[in-house]
């Protein structure tokens, strides 16, 4: 898919320009949302122009990523080892045109042949594996990535689920500007995550976890991250009848964007004080634009939101 095909439609819109006259240089960035059908995976592109990979699912993932021309990932980050989140992982490794530098997870251990044999890949390839927990912070450009979730790497001894070790990410910019990427996390996750960064997670911008699953969300978990936009990654008419209306009646509250009714979705944060929001396929403001401060216009339009950047 070419990117230049994406625009369908797009909403612009403007944060508190408190900073306006402040420098923050090239510190823009951009998530592309990947439709991947149900699963999960998503692009961040930095000021500079490199590139960041969460998750992949079979071969959509290669296929936007090699159709915008990147040829390097500094990091392809595993939220957590289930196939709607890596099965994409091995088409990208061994691309002729894609180098990938470093494997950020959570440190599973292989439970099934074909996560053994991604681990396998990696180290044949000699990319280096690094096994992060809360604390864990890298400087990509004008972006740092400080993840928050599973609290030790011990934690992954105990019985709880393989979603609710999902490896939870912040990506900000210099301005503030932040996206908080989920995994599958679940109830007995977000609890543990609340309880040590309640305030680290109130962010504009929002991966919802586990593909709009209930148990993904919460409302006080909404209050919590107070976020401006959901993006939720999931597949048409997929068995698990993800998103489930619950989550949607919290979501809601603001704007949401589905890849599966809108395909693959870009978020561009350009400036400090305004960022896009384009979609592949057209918007439907039907069900999920409650945000009656928000405005969805036409191309080029910007609407004014009373959302601050926050510190
Ligand atoms: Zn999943």
């Amino acid at each position: 898919m070419d990117e230049s095909s994406l625009l369908a439609d797009t909403f612009a819109y403007k944060f508190d320009d408190t900073h306006a006259s402040e420098n923050f240089g090239a510190d823009t960035y951009k998530v592309s949302f990947i439709d991947v059908g149900q699963g999960d995976s998503e692009l961040i592109q930095t000021g500079s122009g490199n590139y960041i990979l969460i998750d992949a699912n079979d071969s959509s993932s290669h296929r936007y990523i090699e159709s915008i021309g990147v040829a390097e990932l500094k990091y392809m980050v595993l939220t957590h080892p289930h196939s709607d989140h890596y099965s994409g992982m091995r088409k990208i490794i061994t691309s002729s045109t894609i180098t990938v530098d470093n494997f950020l997870y959570s440190g599973y251990s292989p439970t099934n042949s074909t996560y053994r044999s991604l681990i396998t890949l990696l180290d044949t390839q000699s990319i280096q594996r690094i096994q992060v927990a809360d604390g864990y912070v890298i400087t990509v450009d004008n972006l740092v990535l400080n993840f928050y979730h599973p609290p030790t790497n011990d934690f992954l001894k105990t019985a709880s689920k393989i979603n609710d070790n999902s490896l939870l990410v912040r990506v900000s910019n210099r301005a503030g500007i932040k996206t908080l990427f989920t995994g599958d996390l679940e109830t007995a996750g977000w609890g543990s995550v609340v309880s040590r960064h309640s305030t680290d997670i109130e962010v504009p911008f929002l991966k919802a976890a586990h593909h709009g699953s209930a148990n993904g969300i919460s409302q006080p978990i909404f209050n919590t991250i107070k976020p401006f936009a959901t993006f939720i990654s999931c597949g048409r008419d997929n068995v698990f009848h993800h998103p489930r209306q619950a989550a949607l009646n919290v979501y809601s509250l603001r704007p949401i964007y589905r890849t599966d009714t809108n395909g693959t979705i870009i978020l561009a944060v350009t400036g400090n004080i305004e960022y896009s929001i384009t979609t592949e396929k057209s918007y439907s403001q039907a069900t999920n634009l409650i945000g009656a401060d928000v405005v969805q216009t036409s191309n080029e339009d910007v609407a004014t939101s009373d959302f601050p950047p926050d510190d």
